[in-house]
């Protein structure tokens, strides 16, 4: 197949949307922006054997690329709209694009995207996304804005997706749903959004807890106290090890792709009405540090999260 092939055989099957002039065949896409609304932009690159196993499902391949841009737009409170997808192939495998596809659009459709353009070359497997989004003018869920007295929230549970990895690597049994949480994360589309207004500052968790939340800290110029016993665990994570290593899974391993904000705690019992699947783990301070405690004393703990370099 030619490379003009592939694309119309693999990627055309995209949805359509109205506010796409011009989508995948010409030199650019061409697209409108609702009036009073900015462009949020992200990219993320998945490397063979950096970011997935060589052997990885590609449809899990397919789904992961796209899933860890929505889960940058959503940490912005970004509506998601566009995606490109630049792929790097060894070979055109058939099989491996049809899966890989079937992954890719199973999150186009859920979350109403249009695939807009995209590159596709020969080399070493790579796959790189950029999505796009809309943020009312101004209203950008940043890094920057946590303020002293905050309560810290996360989304979901911590952990899952380094325990299935270290499993994965140790070669020990590891059950479906901590599979699912490092090959399929959900991103927290619809949680951004519900907390755009509400929230001072946000990040999406994927180096780690301890690590992504250093972000705000930095940013926002101020200091936390995490209490290691609010940590939001699965039910698998603590039948699996040890609480200790539960705790270090939860604030170090990467991949989790949930969301950690910070809120006046004036709005804690907002959020317990509206249902939000969100846990208080800790409060910023003005001390400018990461502190761990348990019970009320100090926790001594490995809080380094995955560092590429
Ligand atoms: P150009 O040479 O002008 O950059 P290409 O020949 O690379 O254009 O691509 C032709 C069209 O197909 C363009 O609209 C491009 O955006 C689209 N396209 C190429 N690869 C992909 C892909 N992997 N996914 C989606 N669209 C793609
Ligand atoms: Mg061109």
């Amino acid at each position: 197949m030619t490379e003009f092939e592939l694309i119309e055989k693999f990627f055309q099957q995209t949805p359509k949307r109205s506010d796409v002039v011009l989508g995948i065949g010409d030199d650019c896409a061409i697209v409108e922006i609702p009036e009073l609304q900015q462009l949020a932009v992200t990219m993320d690159t998945l490397v063979s054997g950096v970011h997935f196993f060589e052997n990885a499902a590609a449809f899990d391949v397919g789904y992961k690329s796209l899933a860890v841009n929505l889960s940058d737009l959503a940490a912005m409170g970004a509506r998601p709209a566009w995606v490109t997808l630049a792929l790097t192939l060894p070979e055109a495998n058939e099989i491996w694009l049809k899966e890989f596809c079937r992954g890719f659009f199973e999150l186009v459709k859920r979350f109403n995207l249009q695939l807009i353009g995209g590159d596709l070359t020969r080399g070493p497997l790579s796959i790189t996304v950029q999505a796009q989004g809309f943020l009312p003018v101004g209203k950008a869920l940043t890094r920057g804005g946590a303020k002293v007295g905050d309560l810290i929230f996360v989304s979901g549970t911590l952990g899952d997706a380094a325990f299935a990895l270290k499993c994965l690597r140790e070669k020990i049994p590891v059950d479906e749903s901590a599979l699912a949480h490092l090959h399929r994360p959900e991103p927290r589309i619809e949680l951004g959004e519900e907390i755009l207004t509400l929230a001072h500052a946000a990040i999406d968790i994927s180096d780690g807890l301890a690590a992504d939340l250093k972000h705000i800290l930095e940013k926002s110029s101020v200091g936390a106290v995490i209490d290691v016993e609010k940590l939001p665990l699965s039910d698998a994570l603590h039948a699996a090890v040890s609480e200790d290593e539960a705790f270090a899974l939860a604030l170090n391993g990467g991949d989790d792709y949930e969301l950690c904000f910070t809120a006046p705690a004036s709005l804690a019992d907002t959020f317990c009405e509206m249902q939000l699947p969100i846990t208080c783990i800790g409060k910023i301070t003005s001390q400018k540090t990461l502190e761990l405690q348990q019970n009320g004393k100090i926790y001594h703990g490995k809080t380094a999260g995955y560092q590429h370099f």
